[in-house]
């Protein structure tokens, strides 16, 4: 993939839209072409900015029952019945109810799309597995292959505007792997990856502002095991097929070490 070839699918890609094969093929680009990631990060933040101003309106919670009200009886009937084919109906019946009415059934239905909508921690989720299968497949590990936690950290310097820290969890059974970056939540992200037996875990590490409440997150997606949660200024995501008592023995050393050690 040559930098005509990746610009002109930077807004796909922004937008997760990308396959597998083009989504590697871009990675690659990425990685080599600082002009291109420059670019790209550009066209991530805008995305990010229109998406947090953007302007949603919330319907009032008795909004739907009023509708359901005005409807004609027979819609009615299907409103108590089947909510989704009484949406289906309000689509298919609102060109005859009048101005007033179809404007209140396009803020219903704004609402229903607004609810629709994937919380930002399932939208980095996907993200994260996405990113965690490309560097399974992709054989691109890490960047930087060493089992030396001395040796990832300085790796990092210079690389990202923040220095995460890598730990050494070898004799729990994680031994370090290497350390590579990654594109995550649109920013340069720190992929620290450990093994554990057969299993490859990816920890990514990114500076955050979301206030550590101490809560860990837990989901399985597609096979794999995520765990996430916010710690002394740094969102924190471990992804692998391990099974999840296991992941979390890492998860429990990885929230006990000191922000400062490695
Ligand atoms: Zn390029």
């Amino acid at each position: 993939m040559d930098c005509r070839e990746a610009r002109e699918l930077f807004p796909a890609h922004v937008d997760r839209e990308l396959g597998l094969p083009e989504a590697i093929e871009m990675d690659r680009h990425l990685h080599a072409c600082p002009q291109c990631q420059e670019e790209f990060m550009e066209q991530s933040r805008v995305r990010a900015a229109v998406k947090k101003h953007v302007t949603y309106y919330h319907a009032p919670g008795d909004l739907a029952a009023r509708i359901a009200t005005a409807l004609p009886a027979e819609d009615r009937t299907l409103a108590s019945s089947r909510r989704r084919e009484w949406r289906w109906s309000v689509s298919a019946t609102w060109l005859g109810l009048g101005g007033a009415l179809a404007g209140v059934v396009a803020l219903v239905w704004s609402a229903l799309l607004y609810q629709a909508l994937p919380s930002a921690d399932e939208m980095v989720g996907d993200q994260i597995v996405a990113s965690h299968v490309r560097s399974l497949m992709a054989s691109h590990i890490a960047d930087v292959t060493s089992s030396d936690q001395h040796t990832v950290k300085p790796w990092f310097s210079g690389k990202l505007d923040f220095s995460p820290t890598v730990g050494d969890f070898t004799e729990l059974g994680f031994p370090l792997v290497g350390g590579r970056l990654d594109y995550v939540d649109h920013r340069t992200v720190a992929a620290l990856v450990y093994r554990h037996r057969q299993h490859l875990v990816n920890v990514y590490v990114w500076p955050s502002a979301v206030h550590d409440t101490g809560a860990v997150r837990t989901q399985s997606r597609q096979g794999y095991h995520l765990v996430n949660w916010a710690g002394g200024g740094m969102a924190y995501w471990v992804i692998s097929d391990l099974n999840a008592k296991e992941l979390m023995q890492l998860v429990d050393a990885l929230r006990g070490q000191a922000p400062k050690a490695g």
